[in-house]
């Protein structure tokens, strides 16, 4: 039976270029393995595979009866919703440990690191399985999306010398540039329906029994967003309701400036105040330095909520 490799809900790049980095070891390494992917291609994964020659991962919601290599999450939020009907063989994965179990013993490569895409590069090592310079291609834009060019605060050495051997592999000279071009494609927003902004890099919590969602957009100038920040804020909103949110909210990252404008909207906005010892006008403020959900946003937010 083929092990699926596949990443969390609404994929990130980091969850589809690990899906398909860490299939391809498993299969190099005896094990028949397929990469999956639980919903759509973003912008930025499509320009990554594009790039590197690659197909999406087939799109996959349900795996009962299947064996599953759960990558970048290990969080039932993010999971599939009959993942109790499926056999976890393994995780790799660089957040905070979720509240995902097994019935039976499994593979755990879980390291605080910047990027997935860096532990499958170890992993590749431990292994000692040659990386295919296309795949080196896409690990490493991966792993410069998730760090932001290196620009965040989970971003680690390891993750600056997986780049720079994964460039090398790939036949890459100036991946500054190639990170660059990646968060410039990101950055078309214009013209994009607010709702489908909110939900392309989203991430539902629960949080001491409190629903809550964050979205993230990281662009390379915050201005992009003057005129569809109203219809953001609105359909903000909109989702908390549909939800059944507590609060839902939405960093608007500058990456050259290096900080996030949040959006909230929440059934009590002083958790959030309270989290981050600020003011929200009009629902929002400004987070200086803030570049990271999974390291500034989450851990603050969680406990406000206790
Ligand atoms: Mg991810
Ligand atoms: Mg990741
Ligand atoms: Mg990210």
């Amino acid at each position: 039976m083929a092990i699926y490799t596949c990443g969390h809900t609404t994929p990130d790049s980091d969850s589809i270029c690990s899906a398909i980095s860490l299939s391809y070891l498993l299969n190099k390494i005896g094990r028949d393995a397929t990469p999956a992917r639980q919903g759509e291609v973003n912008p930025e994964t499509q320009f990554i595979l594009d790039k590197f020659g690659f197909e999406a991962p087939e799109l996959k919601t349900e795996f009962a009866g299947c064996e599953l290599f759960i990558t970048d999450y290990s969080d039932r939020g993010q999971a599939p919703k009959d993942l109790d009907q499926a056999t976890v063989v393994g995780i790799v994965d660089h957040h905070k440990l979720g509240d995902i179990t097994t019935s039976t013993p499994l593979e755990c490569w879980i390291r605080p690191v910047g990027c997935t895409n860096t532990i499958v590069k170890e992993m590749y090592d431990f292994h000692k399985v040659e990386i295919p310079a296309n795949i080196a291609g896409i690990m490493m834009c991966a792993i410069l999306s998730d760090t932001v060019i290196f620009k965040s605060p989970t971003c680690t050495d390891t993750d600056i010398k997986a780049v720079r051997e994964l460039a090398s592999i790939a036949g890459i000279e100036d991946f500054g540039a190639v990170g660059m071009e990646m968060f410039k494609v990101k950055s078309a927003v214009e013209g994009v329906p607010a709702t489908e902004l909110i939900l392309r890099d989203y991430k539902p919590f629960d949080m001491h029994g409190s629903k809550v969602g964050i979205g993230q957009l990281e662009v390379i100038d915050l201005a992009l967003f003057d005129n569809v920040k109203a219809d953001l804020q609105v359909e903000l909103d909109n989702l908390r309701q549909k939800e059944g949110l507590h609060t839902a909210a939405l960093l608007l990252t500058d990456i050259m400036k290096e900080g996030s404008e949040v959006l909230v909207s929440s059934e009590d906005t002083s958790i959030f105040e309270k989290a981050f010892d600020c003011k929200l006008e009009d629902g929002k403020v400004w987070i200086d330095g803030c570049l990271s959900r999974k390291k500034q946003i989450i851990p603050f937010l969680e406990p406000a909520f206790a």
